[in-house]
């Protein structure tokens, strides 16, 4: 079994949850980005040089601007390529307005490199993960699954005890809690939630309490 080790990076003024992802050949991708404040640079440079990790790319599960913030400074230090699901390039194009109404300068992010589709995979050393759509908090809302490692990057699609709002432009409530239930209450309950602000959970632990869900 290839042991995968996912590091969590809590950044920005969002408290969003930033993920370096590697395995025993170093090689590492890069999951929402969040990284905004010149510290928080500091800090993902020395654990990839500490660790000596290779990045090889940025997948993103969704592009609002709280998950983007650090894609160019992560693009400009290793030259990897950028990728998210095409219903979320309208986001990256957002990327600075919506950032002012939340009341900060953000900088222009560019256009993804490649996109992430449904059922493909995102490889990077000896693992990888498969890709699910997930809309509803944002229409190109993707999640990654690792079945061997019971693992899921579940970006703003649920929550401990909550779930994504569904309030932003391309949001749809009764479309996000279908496909939570139909298509992450499927995987085993036992796997292990990584979401994208506040603390981790399991999807049996969601099924059973969540009050959205149950
Ligand atoms: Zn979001
Ligand atoms: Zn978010």
């Amino acid at each position: 079994m290839n042991m995968i080790h996912v590091e969590k990076f809590i950044v920005n003024p969002l408290q969003e949850n930033s993920f370096v992802i590697s395995d025993e050949t170093g090689e590492c991708i890069l999951i929402d980005p969040g990284y905004f404040y010149p510290e928080e640079h500091d800090e993902i440079k020395n654990y990839i040089a500490e660790n000596n990790l290779k990045p090889i790319r940025i997948a993103n599960t969704h592009c609002h601007f709280d998950h983007i913030l650090g894609v160019e400074f992560i693009r400009n230090n290793y030259h990897v390529p950028f990728s998210a699901h095409p219903d979320d390039a309208f986001w990256i194009e957002k990327a600075t307005d919506q950032g002012q109404m939340f009341g900060f300068e953000v900088k222009p992010v560019q256009p993804t490199d490649s996109f992430l589709h449904e059922n493909e995979q995102i490889k990077f050393g000896n693992s990888g993960f498969e890709i699910i759509h997930v809309p509803g908090h944002s229409p190109g809302h993707v999640v990654f699954y690792n079945e061997e490692n019971g693992i899921l990057i579940a970006g703003d699609v649920l929550f401990y005890g909550s779930i994504g709002r569904t309030d932003l432009p391309g949001g749809n409530y009764e479309v996000l809690i279908s496909n939570i239930k139909n298509k992450l209450f499927k995987l085993p309950d036992k796997t292990k939630v990584y979401t994208g602000h506040g603390p981790e959970t399991t999807l049996g632990f969601e099924k059973n309490t969540n009050p959205f869900l149950t």
